[in-house]
């Protein structure tokens, strides 16, 4: 039943099973809609947005191997919408019903000192990096790699919690205690600071028989470490942009994804590529390919997951896409009176400061 092989695809009617409940989950699940797969979310809390619009939803915590043995049992296949659910969790499911992407990819994508290695073993450039156990560390990184360095915990680490800038052997300790206040038990790493012309991401997508399609290299743009703004295709030069996804496919092969990866990169002054962090799921800088590309990120995930050919990421547009964040959705009203702008918004209630509560796409013509 559960059995889904190169060129026979789960049947429209079957049910994609997704672990968390956030708006990714909830545009994977309309794109699943839209080919006629149903999805039973699993997240550890109700009324998530994915919940809103999928066909059934366990709540319970990702540790409860009962109610994930009854979920295995509900689903055809299971895919998510992070990284971080725990790694227990996924393989237990794999005994039942296939993960994709497995167990194995989140092992990596969840601890950016493996995911580093990892990226080093298959040749691809990161800036430079080590383990830090304590603050000597930082003395030793700030000597070898020059100031200033960043210390970042290795895991659970997102929209810049749990990272300090350090540029004298002096602040040692302190970041040392900033960032185990935000992550107590962690694994460390030091990074060597890229001073960054621009920071871009590829996001690629890869089928259950081992085809790869790649959207071209975007740009993305910051406030308060948190994305604000996405602008496709990204404005450099093709060569640095046929490298991105050149790189960006090399990876998705290399960890033998199957679904999506996206693979966050600064562009340094020379043109150089650093990759700086892989997300093995839909990604918020890939959003605007709802509404500008052939085929969106979350529909090529959704084909990669059943065993469909993915389709093609041909873009129609140019596109700027822009985050709703925390009270700005007061503007809705605004946003929805924009002829010009496709507005996707959560569904959620509570709009806490830098809470992702929408996005708001422009189409441009195409270059
Ligand atoms: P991350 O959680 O690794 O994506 O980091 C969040 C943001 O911090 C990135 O998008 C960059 O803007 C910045 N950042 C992270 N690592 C570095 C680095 N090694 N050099 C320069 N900026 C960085």
């Amino acid at each position: 039943m559960h059995e889904t092989e190169p060129g026979t695809p789960l049947p429209p009617g079957s049910t994609i099973g997704i672990l968390g409940g956030g708006q990714l989950g909830r545009m994977i699940a309309l794109a699943a809609a839209q080919l006629g797969y149903r999805c039973h979310v699993f997240c550890p809390s109700p009324d998530e947005p994915a919940s809103q619009v999928s066909a059934q939803t366990t709540v319970a915590p990702y540790e409860e191997e009962a109610a994930l043995a009854r979920f295995a049992e509900a689903v055809d296949v299971v895919t998510l919408e992070f990284e971080n659910v725990p790694v227990a969790a996924t393989t237990f499911l794999a005994q039942h019903v296939p993960v994709r992407p497995g167990s194995a990819v989140l092992h990596v994508c969840q601890n950016r000192l493996r995911e580093k290695d990892f990226l080093a073993s298959i040749n691809v450039p990161t800036t430079r990096y080590m383990e830090a156990s304590g603050p000597d560390a930082l003395v030793r990184a700030l000597r070898d790699f020059g100031a200033p360095v960043i210390l970042k915990s290795a895991e659970f680490g997102y929209d810049g919690k749990g990272q300090v800038m350090v540029s004298q052997s002096s602040q040692a300790q302190e970041a040392w205690d900033e960032m185990r206040r935000h992550a107590p038990d962690s694994p460390a790493i030091i990074e060597s600071f890229v001073d960054f012309h621009a920071e871009v991401s590829v996001i690629v997508a890869r089928g259950l028989d081992g085809a790869i399609s790649s959207y071209p290299a975007v740009e993305n743009k910051h406030r308060n470490h948190i994305l604000d703004q996405t602008i496709a295709p990204a404005r450099l030069p093709p060569e640095v942009m046929e490298r991105a996804e050149v790189i960006a496919r090399h990876v998705v092969e290399g960890l033998d994804v199957v679904g999506l990866l996206a693979v966050e990169m600064f562009v340094t002054g020379e043109g150089r590529l650093l990759v700086n962090e892989l997300a093995p799921r839909p990604h918020n800088s890939g959003h605007w390919t709802i509404d500008a590309c052939l085929t969106s990120q979350f529909e090529q995930l959704v084909r990669a997951v059943v065993g469909l050919p993915l389709g093609s990421s041909e873009r129609l547009a140019n596109a700027v896409m822009r985050n709703i964040l925390g009270e700005d959705i007061e503007r809705w009203r605004e946003f929805a009176a924009d002829p010009n702008a496709r507005l996707h918004l959560y569904g959620k209630r509570d709009a806490r400061p830098g809470r992702k509560m929408g996005h708001v796409t422009r189409l441009l013509p195409r270059d």
